[in-house]
C-alpha cells in the first residue's frame, strides 16, 4: 500500500505514540491521534505521576535525537516526570504535533470490516489502527472483600505528592504492597517525611545498581577503547548470555556487582525487571526492609484493614497496590463484521504485534524495540516498512509466533515467572531472521542507545523477505 491510500489512527499519545507519530508525518502519511488524557505523555502525564516518579535510567534516554533537552540538564542524570512529561510537550509543539491529536477521547472499539478492509475507530475509517496503550492503566489485583474495606484501596498511580503528603499529615495506616521499582519510589518518599509503613510483598526484586554503571563509564570515559570493552562486556553479559543461560548472566551481573537487592539475596534471578536504584537509595530501602517489610500476600480485606496468606491480620486506612500496569489489562474491544473477536483467546501473533486477522491493527505494547523516547520512533520505521509490505493472511501466519498460552492474556514482559531479558531477546529474534534487522548493526545501536549519552537516532528496519512456511 502507498502512503496515499494510507489513513491511520494512532490510539494513544504517550511517547510512543508521539514517535510514530512524528515519523508518519514526516514519510507524507495522514493520521488522527485520540488520547484519552487532556494532554499528551501517558506514563508521564500530570495524573499517573505517582509520587517521586523519575525515569530511571539516564536523562538522554529521554531525549529526542532532534529536539535537545534544556540546556540545564545534566544528560546523564534522572529527570522527574514532571521534567519529562514538560519536555513531551515543548517536543509536540516543536514539531506541531498537537495539530493531529484529539485529547479527551477514550477509544472504545476498534470495528473491522472485511469487504472494505477498513478499520472504524470515532466513525471515521481507517486503513490501519496504531493501538499504543502502553502502561498507563490502572488495574488493581482482584481480591477478595475489596468492597467492604472501609478503608481505600488504590492502585500506585493515585499516589500523587498532595495524597502522601495529608496520609503523613493525617497520622494514617498504610501498607505498600508490591516490592518492584513503583513501591520502592513509593517507600522512599515516605521514608523521606521520617514516615514508617509497613511494606508487604512476597520476593525482593534485584535492581540495576546505577552507581556502579556510572562510575566504570566516567573512569572510561577517556579512553574510547576501553570503554567500548567495557560497554560491550555488560552487553554480551546482559543481554546476550541473558537471552539464552538467564541464570547464569543473573548470578554474573551479580557477582559483577551490577545488579542489587535491598532485602535477603537470593538466586531468583526472575525478580529482575530492568529496574534501576543507586547506591543511596539502595542503602536507605535496605534499611527500612529491616524494619518494615512484612512477608506474604493478601488474602482477603476486612473492613479495617488485611488478612495475609500466612493468617496475620494487619490494619489499614489506605492499601496502595505497586502492582504494575500491564497492558493486557486495557485492551479495547475489537468487532469483526459486527461480531466481537476474542482477543483474549489469541495465540498465534506475527512479530509480537499483529494478530494475522487483523493486519491493519499493530499493538506496540507488548515488545518495545528500545527503551526510551526512541521505541516511539523505531516503531514509526517499522510501521511504515510494514505498511508497504501490505502482506497478506497467509504471510503474517506463516511468520507469527504460536505461544502456549494465549499471548493477550499474560504480560510476557513483566512477569515474574520469566526472565524479562529473555523474551525481550526471543521478541526480536524475528526481525534478524528475516533481515529486518541486522545483528551486527542492532549490536552497535543497542550499545551506543545504552551507555552513550547521546540521543539515539531510530533503528531503521529492512523489508522483510517474504518466505515459505517451513
Ligand atoms: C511507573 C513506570 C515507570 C517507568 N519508567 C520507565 C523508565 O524509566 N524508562 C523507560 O524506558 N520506560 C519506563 N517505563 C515503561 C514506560 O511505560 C514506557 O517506556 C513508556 O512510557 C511507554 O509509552 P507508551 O506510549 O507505550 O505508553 P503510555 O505512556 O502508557 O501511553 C499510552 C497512552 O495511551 C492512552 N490510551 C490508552 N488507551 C486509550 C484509548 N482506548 N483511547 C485513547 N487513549 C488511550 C493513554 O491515556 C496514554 O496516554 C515505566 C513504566 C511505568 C508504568
Amino acid at each position: 500500500m502507498n502512503k496515499e491510500q494510507a489513513r491511520i489512527a494512532i490510539i494513544g499519545a504517550g511517547w510512543v505514540g508521539i514517535g510514530c507519530a512524528r515519523m508518519l508525518l514526516e514519510a507524507g502519511y495522514k493520521i488522527d491521534v485520540f488520547e484519552s488524557n487532556p494532554d499528551v505523555g501517558g506514563v508521564w502525564h500530570p495524573q499517573n505521576h505517582y509520587s517521586g516518579l523519575e525515569i530511571h535510567s539516564y536523562a538522554k534516554n529521554v531525549e529526542f535525537f532532534d529536539f535537545p533537552l534544556p540546556g540545564h540538564v545534566n544528560k546523564a542524570d534522572r529527570i522527574t516526570a514532571q521534567q519529562v512529561f514538560t519536555y513531551l510537550c515543548d517536543y509536540c509543539k516543536f514539531h506541531n504535533l498537537y495539530n493531529f491529536i484529539t485529547f479527551n477521547t477514550q477509544a472504545e472499539r476498534i470495528d473491522y470490516n472485511t469487504n472494505t478492509n477498513e478499520y472504524e475507530v470515532f466513525f471515521k475509517k481507517y486503513t490501519h489502527v496504531i493501538y499504543t496503550h502502553g502502561f498507563s492503566s490502572r488495574s488493581l489485583p482482584e481480591v477478595e472483600g475489596i468492597k467492604k474495606f472501609f478503608g481505600k484501596a488504590i492502585h500506585s498511580f493515585f499516589a500523587n505528592q498532595a495524597l502522601i503528603q495529608s496520609l503523613v499529615e493525617e497520622n494514617k495506616k498504610v501498607i505498600i504492597v508490591g516490592g518492584s521499582k513503583t513501591a520502592t519510589d513509593l517507600i522512599l518518599q515516605f521514608q523521606k517525611r521520617g514516615y514508617q509503613v509497613p511494606w508487604l510483598y512476597r520476593k525482593n526484586y534485584w535492581f540495576i545498581n546505577r552507581d556502579i554503571m556510572y562510575k566504570a563509564l566516567e573512569a572510561t570515559s577517556q579512553n574510547k577503547k576501553l570503554r567500548m570493552f567495557f560497554t560491550k562486556l555488560i552487553y554480551k553479559i546482559s543481554d546476550k548470555c541473558g537471552a539464552l543461560h538467564p541464570e547464569a548472566a543473573f548470578y554474573y551481573m551479580r557477582a559483577l556487582k551490577l545488579i542489587h537487592t535491598f532485602g535477603k539475596k537470593h538466586g531468583d534471578f526472575k525478580r529482575f525487571h530492568n529496574g534501576a536504584l543507586d547506591g543511596n537509595q539502595i542503602k536507605l530501602l535496605s534499611h527500612y526492609n529491616s524494619k518494615n517489610h512484612i512477608p506474604g500476600q493478601i488474602q482477603s480485606f476486612t473492613e479495617n484493614g488485611v488478612v495475609l496468606d500466612n493468617g496475620t491480620k494487619l490494619e489499614a486506612d489506605y492499601v496502595i497496590f505497586c502492582t504494575g500496569s500491564g497492558p493486557c489489562s486495557s485492551l479495547i474491544d475489537i468487532n469483526i463484521n459486527g461480531k466481537k473477536f476474542a482477543i483474549e483467546k489469541v495465540k498465534s501473533v506475527y512479530r509480537s504485534r499483529v494478530i494475522p486477522q487483523l493486519p491493519g491493527i499493530i499493538f506496540t505494547s507488548f515488545s518495545p524495540f528500545a527503551t526510551g523516547v526512541v521505541n516511539g520512533l523505531c516503531y514509526g520505521n517499522w510501521i511504515i516498512k510494514y505498511i508497504e509490505s501490505a502482506f497478506g493472511l497467509e504471510h503474517l501466519e506463516n511468520e507469527s509466533t504460536i505461544y502456549d498460552k494465549p499471548f493477550f492474556q499474560r504480560h510476557l514482559l513483566f512477569d515474574s515467572s520469566d526472565y524479562i531479558i529473555r523474551i525481550g531477546m526471543q521478541m526480536l529474534a524475528p526481525f534478524f531472521s528475516s533481515g529486518e534487522l541486522l545483528g551486527d548493526e542492532f549490536e552497535k545501536w543497542h550499545i551506543q542507545n545504552t551507555f552513550s549519552t547521546n540521543a539515539a537516532k531510530p533503528l531503521t528496519f529492512n523489508k522483510p523477505e517474504a518466505k515459505a512456511k517451513v
